[in-house]
């Protein structure tokens, strides 16, 4: 039986690696002529960076971590995070709800009162529970917290409304404990997120060396440059084509977005009207190299303000320093945007000047001291669980499931993976599938 794995992101990979493990014969079939989808890394002018936004290597899953690490060798570097918030001129220790003794007092007091007033209502259930996000927001953390940050934030990352997007995912956060909160408004120390305090990063090579790891072990296996745009059924065999050549399989395994894989297939309006409505956003990179020593000890930074493109700028030459040129150091900047918006129609130039000017401006960066500047961009970079998100996604996985192909992965599963749950859910499925 020959199997194909559409796609050579970490999850293909992954799956490429554990069928070969089980002595199965499969191939990967990749569009872009390198492996590593959203964990790619350009290496330019001795700078790294991370183009498909900062990856940080961290899971609650020991075994995980584990064999994220194995791919690593000794080619790894254990950090502790240094992240904060910029917040009116304000560094507030992220999270936010853990850093409230860095804002002035008067703020800090809103933050902490209606924190406290919302548990009285909760307690005495004179609170609705919520039905979205932004609801959710003033739910578990009260105005103060959830106007000042969370929604401006979250308004900016995802660039949807919040009150369309459901809980799909925020239900697996815990509630902030009371302790936390008072202590962080006094000025005592806690950390939040603490599966994600420490965290490791390839001492050379960018994220992309996990993906390099995995690649040699499916030396040979992996098909640059073919891209999935017809697939049929015949005689019981899969053919696969991109419009030049064909290819046929017995099995098909998908890890690329839900979109591609049913504009590749004849399936029924009503599917792909649901595959339509399934909605993601895309990603804009700018990497910049600044002839500055150090510029800060920080590994990232959000920026909730509406007037600064970027919502959040990452340190990569504090990731490992070997990711730029000895006595510079590095930035990189993530935008969110859908593919229809003005963002993403401004030419790459005008994006890094215009960013470069607003980090100028938030004294982030001195302008001056910019020696490399260039811009990426990811079609699909994160899944949007909005109100209609459970009917669509059912709809078309009921349909793959009648036509037999299998889907593993960030986009083909259409659900907010990282890494470590790419991993395991290629674990899973070869354990049960294979
Ligand atoms: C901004 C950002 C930051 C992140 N940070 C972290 C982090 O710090 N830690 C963490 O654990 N995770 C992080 N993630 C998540 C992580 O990137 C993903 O979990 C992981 O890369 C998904 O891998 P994948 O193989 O499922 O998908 P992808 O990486 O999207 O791979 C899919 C592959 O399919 C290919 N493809 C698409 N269409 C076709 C076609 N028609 N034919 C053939 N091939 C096709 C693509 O080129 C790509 O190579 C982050 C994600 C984003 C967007």
């Amino acid at each position: 039986m020959k199997i194909a794995i559409f796609g050579a992101g970490l999850t293909g990979l992954t799956l490429g690696y554990l069928l070969k493990s089980k002595r199965m014969d499969f191939e990967i079939l990749e569009k872009e002529n390198n492996c590593g989808g959203l964990m790619r890394t350009l290496q330019e002018d001795g700078f790294t960076f991370d183009y498909g936004g900062s990856h940080i290597i961290f899971s609650k899953d020991r075994e995980i971590l584990d064999f994220m690490l194995s791919l690593l060798g000794d080619n790894k570097i254990r950090n502790r995070r240094n992240t904060k918030i910029i917040y009116k001129g304000y560094y507030v220790k992220y999270p936010f709800e853990n850093g409230l003794a860095d804002l002035p007092k008067e703020e800090n007091f809103e933050c902490l009162y209606h924190f406290v007033q919302n548990l009285i209502k909760k307690e005495k259930e004179e609170l609705k529970p919520p039905t979205n996000l932004k609801e959710w927001f003033y739910h578990t953390f009260g105005k103060g917290i959830a106007e000042k940050y969370l929604i401006p934030y979250n308004e900016k990352i995802w660039k949807y409304p919040l009150e369309k997007i459901s809980l799909e995912w925020v239900e697996r956060i815990p509630n902030p404990p009371l302790e936390d909160i008072l202590k962080s408004s006094l000025g005592m120390e806690t950390e939040g997120y603490t599966h994600q305090l420490y965290f490791y990063y390839p001492k050379f090579g960018g994220v992309q060396a996990l993906i390099r790891s995995l690649e040699g072990k499916v030396n040979g296996k992996v098909v640059t440059n073919f891209e999935v745009k017809k697939i049929k059924r015949e005689d019981g065999k899969w053919i696969i084509s991109n419009n030049k050549r064909e290819k046929l399989f017995d099995k098909i395994i998908s890890t690329i977005p839900i979109h591609n894989l049913i504009n590749a297939l004849d399936a029924p309006e009503e599917v792909k009207n649901a595959a339509n409505n399934l909605k993601y956003n895309s990603l804009i990179t700018v990497m910049l190299g600044l002839d500055v020593k150090k510029l800060n000890d920080l590994t990232w930074l959000y920026i909730p303000q509406k007037d600064a493109l970027t919502h959040r700028v990452s340190f990569p030459s504090n990731y490992s320093p070997y990711a730029a040129p000895k006595g510079k150091s590095s930035v990189l900047a993530e935008i969110t945007c859908n593919i229809e918006d003005e963002t993403w129609k401004m030419d790459d130039e005008q994006i890094a000047n215009q960013v470069v000017d607003e980090l100028n401006r938030l004294k982030i960066i001195d302008k001056t001291k910019v020696c490399f500047s260039k811009v990426k961009r990811m079609e699909y970079a994160y899944v949007i669980n909005d109100l209609e998100y459970d009917k669509n996604i059912r709809i078309v996985k009921e349909f793959m499931k009648r036509m037999g192909i299998d889907l593993v992965g960030r986009f083909a599963e259409f659900k907010y993976l990282n890494m470590d749950a790419c991993i395991k859910n290629a674990i899973k499925y070869t354990a049960e599938n294979a």
